[in-house]
């Protein structure tokens, strides 16, 4: 049986079974921690998205597990104290996925120091760090031998510990575990509709890969998809009191030998943004930017002023811009910004990170907004707000993850077998990129290679999907020779 017919039988299984306890629409880092807090509570469940688990916004953060320093400076103590206690939960629960890192914060004058010095000791207090790992003053020899060459303006700066994870392969590995103890994954499957009936949902949605029609039953519904959830609920005909500002992020991926800096640089910016420069899986990531957008996009790309801006940032920090060669890729993600009461004006970078519950009906809930960062805290959220005082408590251990393997050399060894096992793969960019921990590096050669590695997958698949799985891959290409500005090589 190929992954087509597998896929039809698992959704034909689910419509005949008795309502589930609930249904997690949307496969971000949202659902995963209402699909992570069901999972160790007994709750069964489903949990449906459109496109693959962790294509949205979820794979396209810049990978920090962090309480977020700028966001102290917007006087948002709860939301840093809640995510300093996350990150610490997950270094602890899944060190294989985390890594620490120590960021220095550039100091201008000794008054800003002093300033950064208060605020990150309160940092590392609500985290509770151990003495050895708190925030530390670097004066200019120190603040040098960490960023060799750096040349922004200071000369001085603190060196303090935030962590980077790999979101994708976190997600990855957490839904592929938890399905294959007892299978709830619907990917590539649009909900377009729900209703009440008694104490039960109907979740009417379509297979994305045929248009073909579903309906799923359960008694509580979580509506966790990112940056749409808004339109969606009015789409499927709710109201909601709030507005959402789609916030687009770009980062640039560069080679690893681009800078020999020994910590990541995280610096203040314009209008209470903050530039980052993290060594991410031996290479550098960099970015970001905010961009507000009026539709929200089927595949986000960075738009060409992104890029300047970020190659900009760039080259007033490193003290060089990046030639074609070093950049290994681009990427772009939708925060899902909640603006409240619908109200407009504030700047996105200013709009509170914050999560939020929205109750629309009994068994029907929202959750919105938030950070990868506290995902499972706001699953939690999420949870309590529909089960009331029902909320099963925990009755089991949080699943033991294993990091993905990498793809194998021979690509043409990826057969039916791993297309069945490795958990509802439809395109091959679901395998290559979210079932195996294969990067935005290896794209042009998947892209010159992909019918002949993949012709299992092209032998059946309608012409249309082809198209729509090359612009999806060709989104993470840097374009910076075809529309940027010429660089010197
Ligand atoms: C540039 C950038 C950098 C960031 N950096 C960080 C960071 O370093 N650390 C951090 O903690 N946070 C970071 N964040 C925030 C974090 O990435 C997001 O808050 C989080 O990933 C949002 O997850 P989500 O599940 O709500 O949305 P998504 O990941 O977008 O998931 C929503 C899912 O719902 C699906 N969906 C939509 N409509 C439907 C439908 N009708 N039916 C079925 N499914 C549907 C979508 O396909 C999607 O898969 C960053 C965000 C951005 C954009």
């Amino acid at each position: 049986m190929n992954g087509v017919e597998l896929r039809k039988q698992r959704i034909r299984g689910f419509e005949q079974e008795p309502p589930r306890q609930l249904c997690i629409i949307g496969g971000g880092a949202t659902g995963a921690g209402a699909a992570l807090e069901a999972w160790v509570r007994g709750i069964s469940f489903y949990w449906i998205s459109s496109g693959d688990i962790g294509e949205g916004t979820s794979s396209r953060s810049t990978k920090l597990l962090h309480g977020g320093i700028r966001y102290l400076a917007q006087g948002e103590f709860s939301l840093v104290k809640e995510a300093l206690q996350e990150r610490q939960w997950m270094l602890k629960t899944y060190p294989k996925f985390c890594t620490k890192q120590r960021f220095i914060l550039p100091a201008q004058n000794h008054w800003q120091a002093i300033t950064y010095r208060l605020g990150l000791w309160w940092y590392d207090q609500k985290a509770g760090l151990p003495k050895n790992e708190r925030h530390s003053y670097l004066n200019k020899g120190r603040f040098l031998d960490a960023l060799p060459g750096f040349n922004g303006k200071a000369t001085k700066g603190l060196s303090y510990l935030d962590a980077t994870f790999a979101d994708q392969g976190f997600l990855s590995a957490l839904w592929m575990e938890m399905d294959a103890h007892s299978p709830h994954v619907l990917n590539h499957t649009r909900v377009c509709g729900l209703k009440a009936s008694g104490n039960t949902w109907e979740i009417r949605g379509i297979d994305e890969f045929d248009g073909a029609p579903f309906c799923l039953t359960a008694n509580h519904v979580l509506n966790a998809t990112g940056p749409e959830s808004i339109k969606n609920m009015e789409e499927w005909g709710f109201t909601c009191p709030h507005r959402m500002v789609w916030s687009q992020g770009s980062h640039l991926l560069l080679k690893g030998n681009f800078v020999d800096w020994k910590q990541a640089l995280v610096v203040p910016v314009r209008q209470g943004r903050v530039f980052f420069m993290v060594p991410w899986q031996n290479k550098w990531l960099a970015g970001t930017t905010e961009a507000v957008l009026n539709e929200f996009p089927k595949i986000p790309e960075p738009k060409k002023e992104e890029v300047q801006e970020i190659l900009d940032s760039i080259e007033e920090f490193v003290g060089k811009r990046p030639n074609k060669q070093e950049v290994l890729g681009q990427f772009s993600g939708i925060r899902p910004l909640v603006s409240l009461g619908g109200k407009s004006g504030k700047k996105a970078s200013f709009l509170s990170r914050k999560h939020l519950v929205i109750n629309h009906a009994p068994g029907l809930v929202s959750l919105l907004g938030g950070k990868w960062t506290i995902f499972r805290k706001m699953g939690e959220d999420g949870l309590k707000a529909l089960f009331k005082e029902k909320l099963p408590p925990l009755v089991k251990d949080y699943p033991v993850l294993e990091p993905l393997t990498g793809i194998p050399d021979d690509r043409s060894k990826i057969d039916a077998h791993y297309y069945k096992t490795r958990g509802a793969a439809l395109f091959p960019d679901d395998l290559v990129f979210r079932r195996f921990s294969s990067g935005l590096e290896d794209i042009p050669d998947y892209l010159n290679h992909r019918e002949e590695w993949w012709s299992w997958w092209w032998a059946q698949a309608p012409d249309a999907e082809k198209q729509k799985e090359k612009k999806r891959l060709t989104s993470y290409l840097f374009k910076a020779s075809v529309d940027q500005e010429p660089q010197q090589d």
